[in-house]
């Protein structure tokens, strides 16, 4: 079977090119005559690897001065309570707006140690993103997630706010520009944007850091991994290699500018499909709509086999939508072409003519 258009939410696609340089390196890692994944990760060329893919970060998102980058494990999931056992001192509060299924678990995470819920669009089944609530004076920091994969909404503008912000943005990183010097603590998953799973991205401020009394284990102690380079214990090798290659990709194709304008081609093509169409209609409020993931359903549910089975002809993967919402989900990261999702289009108009 040939190339498949690959919508999965993720995991996901990455860059074909990077599927066949991580493979290679797998093999025989530049011509050592050993695999990426045999060596020590204390080795030269291992930590030559760490060092670029932190450069990269740097360099493509601006990040100024004062802010460490770290490769650690656990996924998000382990950020919503690391960010809360760092940053929110006992007695302390922190808000949290609620978009969706990961800012509930971020939320959840940090109830106990004195997280509070400032908005949340739950009302709605998550299908916008709350407007106008106020971020209190008194806040340890203010938690919020930049796109809600599950969803398909997204923040387009950042709220002003007075204290600390710390952002979730594992589904749209290096998908958009974004002022880093806005946030004191920003993470992310890397199977969604960046790389394979196995490794998150987490960019933190240095001097925000040490303020809170709690004892942190020092596996969740931010403090370790800058000392130790995140090499505190032993990194995911292959997960940061492939992360450092696909941002290489990003970069040498023309950084954020490049990738901002193609996000922007790819969903103005797929919602403009979905309005104009018939047969299908978004779910998520329009200003609110995330370039990454984008969710519809058939105004005829009735159909969705064949629907369904039309989809999966044309070699098209991965667009059941989330059981909480139903539908479909064409999740466009970076790596999807243009290409996939004109094949995408294309099903939708020739559902439309044989069966609207
Ligand atoms: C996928 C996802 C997560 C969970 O990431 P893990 O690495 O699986 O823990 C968290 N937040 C958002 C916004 C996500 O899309």
């Amino acid at each position: 079977m040939g190339k498949v258009h690959n919508y999965s939410a993720g995991p996901c696609i990455l860059p074909q090119s990077v599927f066949e340089e991580a493979a290679q390196a797998i093999l025989n890692y530049q011509d050592s005559g050993l695999s990426l994944i045999e060596m020590s990760h204390r080795s030269k060329p291992f930590v030559a690897v760490m060092d670029e893919a932190r450069a990269l970060v740097k360099e493509i998102l601006n990040v100024p001065d004062g802010y460490e980058v770290l490769f650690l494990q656990g996924g998000a999931s382990l950020q919503f309570l690391m960010a809360a056992m760092n940053f929110l001192p006992e007695g302390g509060k922190a808000g949290y707006l609620v978009t969706g299924t990961w800012a509930k678990k971020a939320f959840k995470e940090a109830e106990p140690m004195g997280g509070v819920s400032l908005a949340s669009s739950a009302d709605k089944n998550f299908s916008y993103i709350p407007k106008g609530y106020e971020i209190p004076k008194d806040l340890a920091y203010f938690h919020l997630t930049s796109n809600n994969t599950i969803f398909g909404t997204q923040v387009k503008d950042f709220p002003e706010s007075s204290v600390p912000v710390i952002c979730d943005m594992s589904s749209d990183i290096f998908s958009r520009p974004i002022d880093v010097s806005k946030f004191d603590m920003i993470y992310a998953g890397a199977q969604k944007n960046m790389g394979p799973a196995g490794t998150t991205l987490v960019i933190v401020k240095k001097d925000a850091l040490g303020r809170v009394n709690r004892r942190i284990p020092t596996m969740l102690d931010y403090s370790v991994h800058i000392e130790k380079e995140s090499m505190f214990n032993t990194p995911p090798v292959f997960a940061v290699y492939a992360s450092m290659l696909t941002l290489r990709w990003l970069k040498s194709n023309g950084g954020i500018p490049w990738i901002t304008e193609r996000n922007q081609a790819k969903a103005d093509l797929l919602y403009g499909e979905i309005d104009r169409n018939p047969c299908f209609e978004g779910t998520a409020a329009k200003e609110d709509r995330s370039n990454m993931n984008a969710c519809f359903l058939l105004t005829n549910p009735d159909k969705g086999e064949i629907f369904d089975q039309m989809w999966q002809e044309a070699k098209i993967n991965g667009l059941k939508g989330h059981r909480s919402v139903g539908g479909y989900r064409a999740s466009m990261y970076n790596a999807l072409p243009l290409d996939s999702v004109q094949a995408l289009v294309d099903v939708m108009q020739e559902f439309e003519k044989k069966h609207g």
